[in-house]
């Protein structure tokens, strides 16, 4: 593949807590388009490594490059580079992070106007076109707590999408979730990687995983321990903690 191709790249990222070693020489090359699922065990780092794209969690060193943006990490960011690099990622989070006091048209609109300028006519007419994409333009007065939690993690789909971001970031996105809501909001993503969107995809449903992405990765103890098409992966895992997480997973169901 050539280097253009790679919408993100991540090379030997590691995080320290103090003395613990929370991700270990992480490398990975995302394609444009392409849809990464990262499963494993609690504890071993998925989030963390997930968080390191958009630098909410700050690694100790590691080359990270999304879209045109390459930065060494062994230095802080100037905010300038943070807000470039924040623009080019869409992040979900398990918990919504809706602002309560704004309608959902103002939660939608807002952001585009602060952060790209948009007038408020044009954040508004891009937000009308969201809320349909995720089957909610009837909820565009209401505010966040009059909507499920399905409805409400679909509306942070909605806001992540409305800044046009490089690729998008969801951690545990259903997992909050009761499972029908979990399905409805798996549907909007499902059509979303359909459409071609550059997605990476912390979660526990290894169904979805196995569905939609074009590669899973295992993590464990903060290390990649396996990766490929998702089918061969769970189907002829190589590694014993592989085996070991999804026979865990499968007795849990
Ligand atoms: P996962 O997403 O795979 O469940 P996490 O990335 O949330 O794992 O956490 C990896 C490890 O790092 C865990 O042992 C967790 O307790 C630890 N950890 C996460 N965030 C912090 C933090 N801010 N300070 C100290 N330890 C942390």
């Amino acid at each position: 593949m050539q280097e253009a191709d790679f919408i993100v790249r991540l090379k030997d990222i590691n995080v320290q807590y103090g003395s613990y070693h929370a991700v270990k020489n992480v490398t990975l090359d995302i394609a444009r388009g392409e849809v990464v699922a990262i499963v494993g065990p609690s504890g071993a780092g998925k989030s963390t490594f997930l968080r390191t794209i958009n630098m909410l969690e700050q690694p100790s060193s590691g080359i990270l490059q999304v879209g045109s943006f390459r930065f060494a990490l062994d230095h802080a960011l100037t905010g300038e580079q943070l807000l470039k690099l924040r623009r080019s990622t869409g992040m979900v989070f398990q918990s919504f992070n809706l602002f309560p006091h704004m309608t959902v048209r103002k939660n939608i609109s807002l952001p585009q106007m602060r952060v790209l300028g948009r007038s408020q006519a044009e954040a508004d007419a891009r937000t009308a076109q969201l809320l349909e994409r995720v089957h909610l333009s009837d909820k565009a007065d209401s505010y966040p707590a009059r909507l499920s939690g399905g409805q409400q993690q679909r509306i942070a789909i909605a806001r992540a999408l409305a800044l046009d971001p490089d690729v998008m970031l969801f951690d545990e996105p259903t997992s909050a979730l009761d499972p029908e809501l979990g399905l409805e909001v798996l549907a909007v993503m499902r059509e979303l990687a359909d459409e071609g969107m550059t997605m990476i995809v912390v979660t526990h449903e290894i169904a979805f995983a196995a569905e939609v992405a074009d590669r899973i990765i295992v993590m464990a103890d903060g290390e990649v321990i396996e990766q490929g098409v998702p089918a061969e992966v769970i189907r002829n895992p190589t590694s014993s903690r592989t085996k070991k997480f999804f026979r865990a997973v499968v007795e849990r169901h």
